[in-house]
């Protein structure tokens, strides 16, 4: 037996009769028919991040936003309301705004502080949504006040629990029915896969699964493959990642030039308490914002040399980017101020590289 994973790929599986066929369409058996029903590698995937998430079960998909969409759909339908924090990734955000209202489903929108959150409630309200840390402000959701809100109302709870990893956060044990994550960032790690997961109850995982059958946005087993092997890391990789980027957004806050980092781990950050409390480290992301606005932002990402200028993050590479060309394009002024993104908002992935390194292509940017 191999110490790696076989990857098993084929679309289809054999059967030895019709028979047995007949069994699985019976659904007396659990064999293998069909990769967007079901993988070996996939499987062992789905394990690996259920056993991570503390959840019964997983559910590995095509992306991020495959998990995201087939989890919600999987727990609304049309007349219903989803409350979803402001603060969410983008492509989140357009879902919700471009989409959900053609289903008939109704977003209402609540601050990240989760105040006032009580006025969002009718009979109608099935889901709440929160994402936390956030992209790409890095403000914090108190997962225990969520909780407490989603469950006197009877509310199915959904958490996109990418920025952490379930490392640094396991929102299931805190009683979440859901957690979602773009698996092509920190569980893959090297930045070479689009991936998602959904974890939770076996009722909930049996329930996204049939959305991810019916939808279509099942996993290929080489993502499989590589986003084991990127796992098999990723204890090392998110711990130096955390110290780089607690010393990234130490050197900000310091330099003359910045005029805001936004960093749970700073004692600054208006979430430092809470992300003490809920989490076991500060994460990798960071944003800042230069006292120049967007041209000076603009310059900044055309100088590093080190850092990449691209969107995603979770890599082993350090990234720059400008959300409003990225994550967060095709949004209002309203809506980015909602979010909290100004328009020279420059969000860092920090990554594995030599922490002196990374601080010297900052200071050269900078200059
Ligand atoms: N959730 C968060 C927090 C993200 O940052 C992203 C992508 O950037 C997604 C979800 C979507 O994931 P994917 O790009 O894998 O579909």
């Amino acid at each position: 037996m191999g110490v790696g994973p076989n990857i098993c790929r084929t679309s289809t599986f054999t059967f030895s009769s019709t028979e047995e066929m007949k069994l699985w369409a019976e659904g007396k058996s659990k064999a293998y028919i069909y990769t967007r029903y079901g993988n070996p590698t996939l499987a062992i995937a789905e394990g690996k991040i259920a056993a991570l998430e503390g959840a019964e079960a997983a559910v590995v998909t095509a992306s991020g936003m495959a998990a995201i969409s087939s989890a919600l759909l999987g727990a609304l339908k049309q007349g219903d309301e989803v409350i979803s924090t402001a603060q969410t990734y983008g492509g989140t955000f357009r879902l919700m705004r471009d989409e959900f209202p053609n289903w008939g489903i109704v977003v209402r929108r609540a601050e990240t502080s989760l105040e006032g959150i009580e006025s969002l409630v009718s009979s109608k309200t099935k889901v709440l949504y929160v994402e936390t840390p956030t992209n790409p402000t890095l403000r914090l959701v108190d997962l225990n006040k969520a909780i407490a809100f989603a469950k006197k109302h009877s509310l199915i709870s959904i958490i996109d629990n990418t920025f952490a990893t379930p490392l640094l956060q396991k929102p299931i044990e805190i009683g979440f029915d859901m957690v979602v994550h773009s698996a092509t960032k920190y569980m893959g790690g090297h930045s070479d896969i689009i991936a998602g997961a959904a974890a939770g109850s076996k009722r909930w995982m049996d329930r996204v699964r049939h959305m991810i059958i019916d939808l279509g946005g099942s996993m290929d087993p080489e993502a499989a493959f590589l986003l084991i092997r990127g796992m098999k890391t990723m204890g090392l990789r998110v711990e130096r990642q955390c110290d780089n980027a607690q010393t990234v957004a130490e050197f900000l806050e310091k330099h003359p030039k910045v005029a805001a980092v936004h960093y749970p781990g700073l004692k600054s950050h208006p979430d430092h308490a809470l992300a003490k409390r809920q989490m076991k480290g500060f994460g990798s992301m960071l944003a800042f914002d230069l006292k120049g606005g967007l041209p000076a932002a603009r310059r900044f990402c055309d100088s590093v040399q080190l850092f990449l200028l691209a969107a995603s993050l979770g890599g082993v590479e350090s990234l720059v980017v400008l959300p409003i060309y990225s994550s967060h394009y095709n949004m209002s002024a309203e809506e980015l101020a909602n979010c909290g993104v100004t328009p020279g908002t420059v969000r860092v992935s920090v990554g594995l590289e030599d922490a002196d390194d990374l601080i010297a292509d900052l200071k050269q940017a900078l200059a």
